[in-house]
């Protein structure tokens, strides 16, 4: 069956990039019946704190990406890797290095001079270890083969072959006992029996690397995939100056984890010209066949297209929530149980205005104030006196409406501007203006059904003065 992993190294933020490639493991791998592993590969004790964990759990646990079994975490496996390396000692596909950091300096400044990579000479390669000084220290390091060739047959890129020649013996534990990250990997997958590794192409070189351990090991190597890096949307290198980057900042700039999944899986992989596709179809229709070679370019317009259409489809009383926890840290809001009743009950007509959930939290402040409200200049330049008058005949009408319902206060509203020889813009637009401080809300007849009938008095007669 079907096991593929995200792998990341918690460095304290979760990257689209990397996020993306968690999607389309766990796309793979529910599309085929398989599992969805994960391991946190904190082999760097520096880098790796609990929290820079729990900002990739959290941030999985968001996109709705959990992996099926408890995560792996790589630091734990230390021993097992040293027996791996030892192994491959006894068997001879790896020497012990004696090599002191004066010869590896040599050895690339030569590189440099004669402008080739930095490359190990194999100057232990065929040595007897008893040369060595007593208690030197030493590296473990793989016997490469050096003729033939290592071909990678890649699900995304084809088939990708290198000479072996080109390689040298890479270390696969160091002097102070620690496994090499390439060594880490491959026993890791191995171990935990993943059949197809999905990753980011800066790992294409890793690839062939890993591949010579698979072999020393006689070792089944899994199927690779390597996707093809986000940039930003002028091509160059995604950065901070192009916008958000990690998880966690979409996710406060108000986008919806829905919409995050449909928009990463649309970069970068296409069915026909599906746009929106919600998890299941995605399960059904995903495949590695889709995934494009070249670099996807990050197009925050679209994705910002995309949730204002995930958000309308999405639970009104979810948005609700997500919106009382943005309003909580702003200033002059009062969020009662007043308040959150008003914020749902109007949630269907401000959904419809929003592309952001910070979008939706601005829309939906008004309901949370208390009189007198803030007026922006748009909304004061509409409170002349002709409309204070309209809206004081207007009072009266609503305050004998009965039941005080959208239905009922839209009648109310047009018999009245009939009667008053106006257009309906003329009373609604002040009307807005009193009842929200703004020039911009849902409909007049839901946002006064949403307040209230005393609420609606209140912001008019303050509003009138
Ligand atoms: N830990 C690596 C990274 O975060 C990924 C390794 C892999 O997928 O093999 O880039």
């Amino acid at each position: 069956t079907v096991r593929t992993r995200f792998a990341p190294s918690p460095t304290g933020l979760l990257h689209i990039g990397n996020a993306r490639a968690a999607l389309f493991n766990f796309l793979f791998a529910r599309h085929h019946g398989g599992q969805f592993l994960l391991r946190i590969e904190d082999t760097d004790r520096e880098r790796s704190t609990q929290h820079a964990v729990d900002v990739i759990l959290d941030g999985l646990d968001w996109m709705g990406l959990n992996p099926d079994e408890p995560p792996v975490y790589q630091s734990t496996r230390q021993a097992r890797h040293t027996e791996v390396a030892l192994a491959l000692l006894e068997a001879g596909h790896a020497y012990r290095c004696y090599c002191t950091a004066d010869e590896l300096r040599q050895m690339r400044e030569q590189a440099t001079a004669e402008g080739r990579p930095p490359r190990y000479n194999g100057m232990w390669r065929d040595r007897d270890p008893s040369e060595a000084p007593e208690g030197a220290a030493y590296t473990i390091r793989l016997r490469a083969p050096q003729d033939g060739e290592t071909v990678v047959n890649d699900l995304v890129q084809g088939e990708i072959r290198v000479a072996n020649a080109e390689m040298d013996d890479m270390i696969i534990l160091r002097g102070d006992g620690s496994p090499t990250y390439l060594h880490a990997v491959v026993c890791d997958d191995h171990d935990m029996a993943i059949t197809h590794v999905i990753r980011g192409d800066d790992h294409m070189t890793n690839t062939f690397r890993q591949s010579q351990i698979y072999a020393a090991m006689d070792w089944d190597r899994p199927a690779f995939a390597h996707l093809p890096l986000i940039h930003g949307p002028d091509g160059a290198k995604l950065s901070k100056r192009h916008g958000a980057q990690s998880v966690v900042e979409f996710r406060e700039q108000g986008f919806l984890p829905e919409a995050l999944n449909n928009y990463l899986l649309r970069l970068g992989w296409g069915h026909g010209d599906a746009e929106v596709l919600a998890r299941d179809e995605q399960i059904r229709l995903f495949d590695l066949d889709g995934v494009g070679r070249s670099a996807s370019r990050m197009d925050y317009v679209k994705l910002t297209h995309l949730n204002g259409i995930w958000l309308r489809q999405a639970d009104d009383d979810r948005l609700t929530a997500d919106v009382l926890a943005r309003l909580a840290g702003r200033d002059g809001l009062v969020l009662d149980d007043v308040a959150a009743r008003r914020i749902r009950m109007l949630m269907p007509g401000l959904k419809e205005r929003a592309k952001t959930l910070v979008d939706l939290a601005d829309g939906s402040a008004f309901l949370a104030r208390l009189v007198p409200l803030p007026f922006d200049a748009k909304a004061s330049s509409l409170m002349t006196p002709d409309a204070r008058a309209l809206l004081r005949g207007f009072a009266g009408e609503i305050s004998l409406l009965e039941p005080f319902t959208a239905i009922e206060i839209d009648a109310a509203l047009r018999r009245f501007a009939e009667q008053e020889g106006r257009k309906l813009g003329q009373v609604a637009q002040p009307l807005r203006a009193a009842v929200t401080g703004s020039s911009m809300s849902p409909g007049i007849d839901i946002t006064l059904a949403a307040l209230g009938r005393d609420e609606t008095l209140a912001r008019i007669g303050e509003a009138i003065g």
